[in-house]
């Protein structure tokens, strides 16, 4: 928490839940990222964060814009970017959606199978595209994997089906898994990516983008390597894959550009037991997995959780004020409150600037969607 988060939540005393978000961190993530793949285009990921005060601030630092609907196209474009800084990378999307993309300018797609290529092609004449390939997820806390990209051989088969087409075959793409804890990741799909490249220089066919996706992780409850490291790795990974013919590379970042720069202020609605027995003590905030704390989802991110109170350690469940018992934060995680916690408390979540606001719902139970205040 930020001297700067921590006087806005005392003077202004907003109402709760609330996410505030320190731009002074934003700021600073772009920095690190930069210093870490100063080779590499950044293309914010607009769904982590798509705050305008953000976009805004991204924008003039020389940030891009990966997007995945029509809307998040305008929201890149409000912030006065050129089409040419935006990357459709949805690879499932709808035609109409392709061609009202190419209306404002975007010439940059991503697909993954023959289908959507021809989508492409179609709604999208002469644009440069990129074939998505399949990764493993592996030690990400929250794996993207199977239901994007395809296997390398028909990677290649898609390529030179574009190259056959009115679009340019641009490049490759992979995604490695989000909060992803361990930089050897990317090494297995540099590798493949570098045999696609050599595969389809064989046939004449000259790409010349590797976007090595996001991925990058935020810190929660558990450590996470530097962005020095990540970059380290990946630095070793391209030049040994790649050799002295290093493509351009693009990186996709969402969470390690918001995620600890934003605090949610949450109030505590309800502390109680259900039976004289129960070691764990329910305690229910007036936030939960359908106001924005979807990655709770199987307790995959683990949110660093405060109280400003100083009793004992008191062993917690934690869950949302909605009528879905599905709305249960933490049960098997070991959290822990000070026990002297009163109903009225307010209580932090920290580094939650990722994946909240846009994952609150409209009005479950009448509760309104998180509001964000960017300071
Ligand atoms: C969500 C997404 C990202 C951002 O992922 P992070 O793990 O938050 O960095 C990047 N690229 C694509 C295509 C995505 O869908």
């Amino acid at each position: 928490m930020t001297k700067k988060i921590q006087k806005f939540l005392a003077e202004q005393q907003p109402a709760t839940p609330c996410l505030v978000m320190d731009l002074d961190l934003v700021a600073d993530n772009f920095k690190k990222l930069r210093n870490a793949v100063p080779q590499a285009g950044i293309y914010y990921a607009v769904k982590a964060n798509p705050a305008p005060e953000i976009l805004k601030l991204l924008a003039g630092m020389g940030s891009c814009f990966d997007v995945a609907s029509v809307n998040e196209v305008e929201m890149a474009l409000s912030t006065g970017v050129a089409a040419d800084r935006i990357s459709f990378g949805n690879t499932i999307k709808k035609k109409s959606d392709i061609a009202a993309a190419y209306a404002r300018g975007v010439r940059l797609y991503a697909f993954d199978s023959a289908a959507e290529l021809e989508k492409i092609a179609d709604a999208a004449p002469g644009s440069r595209v990129f074939c998505r390939i399949l990764t493993s997820g592996a030690n990400a806390e929250w794996p993207l994997s199977r239901k994007f990209g395809c296997d390398v051989k028909m990677a290649k088969e898609l390529l030179l089906e574009a190259s056959r087409r009115n679009v340019v075959p641009y490049g490759v793409s992979f995604h490695v898994g989000s909060q992803q804890r361990d930089p050897a990741q990317w090494d297995t799909a540099v590798a493949e990516a570098a045999w696609l490249f050599r595969e389809l220089e064989q046939q004449n066919v000259q790409l010349t983008m590797l976007n090595i996706g996001g991925g990058f992780p935020t810190r929660y409850r558990k450590s996470i390597p530097t962005m020095g490291a990540y970059g380290a790795a990946i630095d070793e990974s391209l030049r040994r894959h790649f050799g002295n013919r290093i493509p351009d590379i693009i990186v996709e970042p969402g969470r390690q550009m918001v995620g600890n720069a934003g605090i949610i202020q949450t109030e505590v609605v309800l502390i109680s037991k259900k039976s004289e027995a129960d070691r764990k003590s329910w305690v229910y905030l007036d936030i939960g997995k359908f106001g924005g704390l979807a990655e709770t989802m199987d307790e995959a991110i683990q949110y660093p959780i405060v109280s400003e109170r100083k009793g004992a350690p008191m062993p917690v469940i934690l869950a949302g004020p909605t009528c879905d018992s599905a709305d249960i934060l933490y049960e098997k995680a070991d959290y822990r409150l000070p026990s002297d916690l009163q109903i009225g408390d307010k209580v932090e979540i920290r580094a939650a600037g990722a994946y909240t606001t846009t994952y609150a719902s409209v009005a479950f139970n009448g509760f309104e969607p998180l509001k964000t205040h960017c300071i």
